[in-house]
């Protein structure tokens, strides 16, 4: 009895050596596997489960820390398309361009008038102060009295013409004095060479104060005559034909004191379109130098 004791208790501890061995080998193993090629610290470092734990995208982060770096835009209501300006019947091609005869004939340095020798058919000397060369069609005639009245009237001083209706002879002894003068460059810039002229037409024309000041000079546009007509000259039907911001287009410097009678219809229309040149009210090409 004793020695089966003995041997099962010899037995048992075998057991418990063996048992030590092989847990203290394991260990040896580890640690000289660790030794060797350092893969302990990664199979004890953070695995990519703990690495997303720590990313923004971590779900015990609050609210309140987690950064929003795309934030979405607020939808916007779509603004009804508002209609474009200026009247939606009107009809740009009521009168012809071409016609020298036409109300809204454009001239300009690569639209010759023709016939080049044109003459209006209803030229009248208007009824206000002049200069020089009161001749107008009948209807500009009428409203540049209208407009020379309403000038004095809302306080703007008094007008007279200085220079309109000229003949094809009479451009070619103009321009001709500017070239001489100031040689044909410059010239060109500020006079149209005969056959090109809105003055041929009959419905351009030259204004300047009473008594004269600044005639035919930039200046005329800071007078209270030359602020009032470029303000207000649309409502009488006719428009400064030479804006300062427009050389490019119609080939001619800032000219305050030239006007054309277009009539109010289309006065108004390039008004409410916000257009200021024939050319681009009616899509024409800008004409900055003669063709030839
Ligand atoms: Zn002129």
């Amino acid at each position: 009895m004793h020695d089966r004791v003995t041997r099962r208790a010899a037995r048992g501890v075998v057991a418990v050596l063996t048992a030590a061995a092989v847990s203290l080998g394991l260990s040896a193993c580890q640690s000289d596997f660790l030794s060797a090629t350092g893969e302990w610290r990664s199979a004890v470092s953070p695995s990519p489960s703990h690495s997303a734990s720590a990313s923004p995208e971590a779900p015990d982060k609050t609210p309140d820390q987690t950064p929003d770096p795309t934030p979405v835009p607020t939808p916007k209501p779509t603004p009804a398309p508002s209609p474009p300006p200026g009247d939606p019947a009107f009809d740009s091609s009521r009168y012809s361009i071409d016609d020298p005869a036409s109300l809204w004939v454009v001239a300009n340095k690569l639209r010759p008038l023709s016939p080049a020798l044109f003459v209006p058919p209803d030229l009248v000397v208007a009824g206000v102060p002049f200069i020089s060369n009161p001749y107008l069609r009948s209807d500009a005639a009428i409203a540049i009295a209208e407009m020379f009245a309403a000038a004095a009237a809302e306080g703007a001083g008094a007008m007279q013409i200085q220079n309109a209706y000229r003949s094809y002879d009479t451009q070619v002894r103009v321009y001709g004095g500017w070239v001489s003068r100031v040689g044909q460059a410059t010239a060109d810039a500020q006079s149209a060479r005969p056959g090109h002229s809105e003055h041929q037409t009959g419905l351009g024309v030259d204004i300047t104060s009473l008594p004269e000041r600044c005639s035919i000079e930039e200046c005329f546009g800071e007078t209270a005559q030359g602020a009032w007509l470029a303000g207000n000259a649309w409502r009488f039907g006719f428009i400064l034909r030479y804006p300062a911001d427009k050389t490019a287009v119609t080939g001619f410097i800032y000219e305050p004191w030239h006007f054309r009678f277009v009539g109010t219809d289309l006065s108004t229309e390039m008004r409410e379109r916000g257009i200021t040149t024939l050319e681009e009210f009616f899509g024409l090409p800008a004409a900055p130098n003669y063709a030839g």
